[in-house]
């Protein structure tokens, strides 16, 4: 017989972590929201409640292994009350992970502060002419004495304004395709290093935004890595990152549903509540079913990964349903709080536009198909 339970520990952080997010985050969600301005004092709240130190080193005030599930139920859970605030540990989880594969030097420099949330780590791979395909990436790493000199335009990245340290992909001169790709931990304060803010039409306190890297030094202590393998390297995180960001995204849609449940049970139309029409009652029976199945598609793929399991396919399968499922269920919440739901004091809008990013962050749905479909077929072809 198999289990959907949680873990007593799980259950226990789990409960912390909904408290916060209900009784400090959710609160302040609209304001940290509509500004550009990265919440330290929260990410440092999120330091001392152990968000950030998920899978990370113990030695430096981590949990240690890699934790999937944990990882997830913590997105999922701080979405609740802030979904910008939620990604912190998928993005740590994703960064983090690597650069504690770097140097002893790399390590010391970064994790403390990263798991203490007094810094924030990017991670750039993207540039204006390959996104979907990643492999094509052309910013290059030029071998020097005593390391290496970058230079590129990386676009589209998450946290650029307020990273303290970025991890950097680029390619060894001559090299095509995924081969010789090589990820680097650049200081964001190195000289050649510049900056341009982007925003976008939600998650503006992630400080989305370019970065420019003009034949900046690099010493040979930022290889994050194998020097070579860095794109297989970055795909085989990608294979939690995305589940995470897509349970993520569920937590938000959650605390939607159930605002829209409560306004159903007061709101009265025609003599009666909202919620006695079957047009409403069965779009929160709908839509409540939508995010049942998708989370615990999200979890299988976590759970897959934490017992070492094959979970590619499981993984882009939460990366591209669930986050559809969350702004579905979101613009079902804000139509049965009919002009409220529009309405910029309510966070409906605001959630709808945070939650319409992982769309494409971290891999869009086509490219999501492509890995799943490769997958189904090479498996029927055997
Ligand atoms: C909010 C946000 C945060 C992000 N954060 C980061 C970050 O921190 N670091 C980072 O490196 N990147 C980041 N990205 C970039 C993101 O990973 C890319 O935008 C994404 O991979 C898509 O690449 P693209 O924008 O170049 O679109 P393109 O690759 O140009 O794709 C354009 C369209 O064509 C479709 N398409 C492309 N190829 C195919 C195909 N073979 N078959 C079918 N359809 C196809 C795509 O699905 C898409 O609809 C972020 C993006 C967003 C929106």
């Amino acid at each position: 017989m198999i289990s959907f339970a949680f873990t007593d520990e799980q259950e226990a952080f789990k409960t912390t972590l909904r408290d916060f997010a209900q009784n400090e985050l959710a609160p302040g969600y609209p304001d940290r929201a509509a500004k550009a301005d990265f919440p330290f004092d929260v990410q440092k709240q999120l330091g001392e409640l152990g968000v950030l130190g998920i899978g990370l080193p113990e030695e430096f005030g981590g949990t240690g292994d890699e934790d999937p599930i944990l990882l997830g139920l913590a997105a999922e859970t701080l979405a609740y009350g802030d979904v910008n605030v939620a990604s912190a540990p998928a993005l740590l989880g994703l960064v983090g992970s690597q650069l504690a594969k770097g140097s002893r030097e790399v390590q010391e420099k970064y994790l403390p502060g990263l798991i203490a949330g007094e810094i924030t780590a990017a991670i750039a791979l993207t540039e204006p002419g390959s996104g979907s395909d990643a492999s094509a990436l052309r910013a290059v790493a030029r071998p020097v004495s005593g390391g290496y000199r970058l230079s590129g335009e990386k676009t589209a990245i998450s946290l650029a304004c307020s990273a303290a340290v970025t991890l950097v992909y680029a390619r060894e001169p001559g090299s095509a395709r995924s081969r010789g790709v090589t990820g680097f931990a650049v200081p964001m304060d190195a000289e050649g290093v510049t900056v341009h803010h982007m925003p976008g039409m939600g998650c503006l306190p992630l400080g989305w935004g370019s970065i420019h890297f003009d034949d900046v030094f690099v010493p040979e202590s930022a290889v994050i890595g194998d020097p070579g393998k860095g794109f297989q390297a970055v795909m085989n995180h990608f294979d939690f990152s995305r589940a995470a960001l897509g349970v993520m995204c569920l937590g938000a849609a959650q605390a939607s549903l159930d605002e829209a449940a409560r306004y159903a049970t007061v709101r009265e139309t025609f003599g009666k509540k909202i919620s006695e029409h079957q047009g409403v009652s069965f779009q929160l029976a709908e839509q409540a079913t939508y995010l049942e199945a998708a989370r615990w598609l999200c979890y299988r793929a976590l759970w897959l990964r934490e017992t070492g399991q094959p979970h590619t396919a499981l993984a882009s399968m939460s990366k591209w349903w669930p986050p559809m499922v969350a702004k579905d269920a979101i613009e079902a919440a804000m139509r049965i709080h009919g002009n409220l739901g529009y309405a910029t004091e309510f966070p409906l809008q605001q959630r709808y536009r945070d939650v319409m990013a992982y769309l494409v962050a971290d891999g869009t749905a086509e490219i999501q198909k492509q890995i799943i479909a490769k997958e189904l077929l090479a498996r029927t072809a055997g």
